[in-house]
């Protein structure tokens, strides 16, 4: 077994890695192998690994790519993820990537994937969109057709037919990729000190740009070693981090956070990795129907999915209270539509459940974190010094 600093190494050279080198090695490992990119926030990877093909999420540059040709493509008053990653294609960095799937979260990704199209960035470009409607006859037909359809684009590319046990087979490496993440924060939820939230970002977004099977086996080893009685702990509160699913906070950043006094022990920067909640169907002789059908029953809230019968609020509020957390950081990044449109809606329902926030903006590229050091300095010394009052004063009337 490696070493868990070993093993966190590993992973943060993967996770931050602009030239998808193992995704690039694993093609180039066997004739015909395809590699298809995903952007943020959720797409099912079952159905790519399932056709053959390996699936590469794309998540900006962070604060590693310096903006040149990027800031051509668009007008300064909209968030700084489509910049970078038009940048990298720019630079080629994408070049082994054989097609690319824009998933529905807003107008500047929909944007982008024409960009891509009008460049003729890969062999594919697919803006896909994601149900809003939760009927499975409706909505759930319509998500089956639109995998469909990029399951055809990869056909196009290696000629494979994707089989039922194929998929399957797929699901299950999915499912348990999802329960290993989740033991991680489980265990977190008591033992933060045991691992940062940096390296939990880091072996979570790893999983994105390598393969699953070897992904997998990464978490194993990590699940054992946090499993020992680890670290020391530290006087910190513990908080959720909620509105950073698309364009990612710097590493720095997300270490910030935890240097400035708070356990992060729930977060949305990897939503994609799981998104969906517990396991898929992997036994049924109608995979994507099973694959739809979590989307619509199994997903995590998400700012991208509009659902009037499970307010987001109280979903987000039983995640503070399940993991006992003592408030919420709402992080956005500048000028994102979606998760600062949701902020004053959950931040409305908290003031009236008791629960404590604050709130910033960042943008991917910004290496100075000290007026947001020191608001969660305040906020958590604010928390441990009215700590004889209940962090979550009379929320289990108001939630689900
Ligand atoms: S950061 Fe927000 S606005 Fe920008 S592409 Fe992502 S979801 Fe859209």
């Amino acid at each position: 077994m490696k070493s868990l600093d070993s093993i966190i190494s590993e992973c943060r050279a993967n996770a931050y890695d602009l030239n998808f080198s193992r995704a690039r090695e694993w093609k180039e490992e066997e004739e015909g192998r395809v590699l298809v990119g995903y952007m943020p926030i959720y797409f099912p990877r079952e159905i790519i690994h399932a056709a053959g093909a390996m699936p590469v999420g794309i998540f900006g540059g962070g604060d590693d790519k310096q903006i040149i040709k990027g800031d051509a493509y668009y007008q300064s008053y909209i968030c700084h993820i489509p910049r970078s990653i038009i940048e990298i294609a720019l630079d080629k960095h994408l070049d082994h990537v054989d097609g690319f799937i824009f998933p529905s979260i807003c107008d500047v990704i929909r944007n982008l994937s024409g960009i891509f199209k009008q460049q003729k960035i890969g062999k594919f470009v697919k803006y896909m969109d994601f149900p809003q409607n939760f009927l499975p006859e409706i909505g759930g037909v319509f998500y089956q057709q639109e995998m469909s359809h990029v399951l055809k684009y990869i056909k196009e590319i290696n000629g494979k037919d994707v089989t039922t046990e194929a998929l399957n087979h797929s699901i299950e490496l999915y499912n348990r990729n999802r329960q290993l993440i989740e033991t991680i924060y489980n265990v977190r939820q008591d033992f933060p000190w045991r691992l940062t939230i940096d390296e939990v970002y880091c072996i979570v977004r790893a999983g994105t740009v390598i393969p699953v099977e070897e992904h997998n086996e990464l978490l194993e080893q990590v699940c054992t070693h946090i499993s020992e009685d680890i670290g020391d702990p530290q006087d910190k509160i513990k908080v959720v981090v909620s509105g950073a699913f698309c364009e990612q906070p710097a590493s720095g950043l997300i270490k910030a956070i935890e240097e400035a006094g708070c356990y992060v022990v729930d977060d949305d920067y990897m939503l994609g990795s799981r998104m969906i909640l517990g396991d898929i169907d992997a036994s049924t002789s109608h995979p994507l129907q099973a694959i739809s059908t979590a989307y619509i029953k199994q997903s995590q809230y998400s700012s991208s999915i509009y659902d009037v019968h499970d307010p987001k609020e109280n979903r987000l509020a039983k995640i503070v209270k399940d993991r006992g957390a003592d408030g919420v950081i709402f992080a956005a990044a500048s000028f994102c539509d979606p998760s600062l449109l949701d902020a004053p809606i959950f931040q409305n329902a908290f003031d009236k459940m008791g629960i404590r926030y604050i709130a910033f903006q960042y943008s991917e590229n910004i290496n100075q974190y000290k007026v947001i050091k020191e608001q969660v300095g305040a906020f958590s010394d604010s928390i441990k010094l009215w700590e004889d009052e209940p962090a979550i004063p009379a929320i289990e009337d108001k939630i689900k």
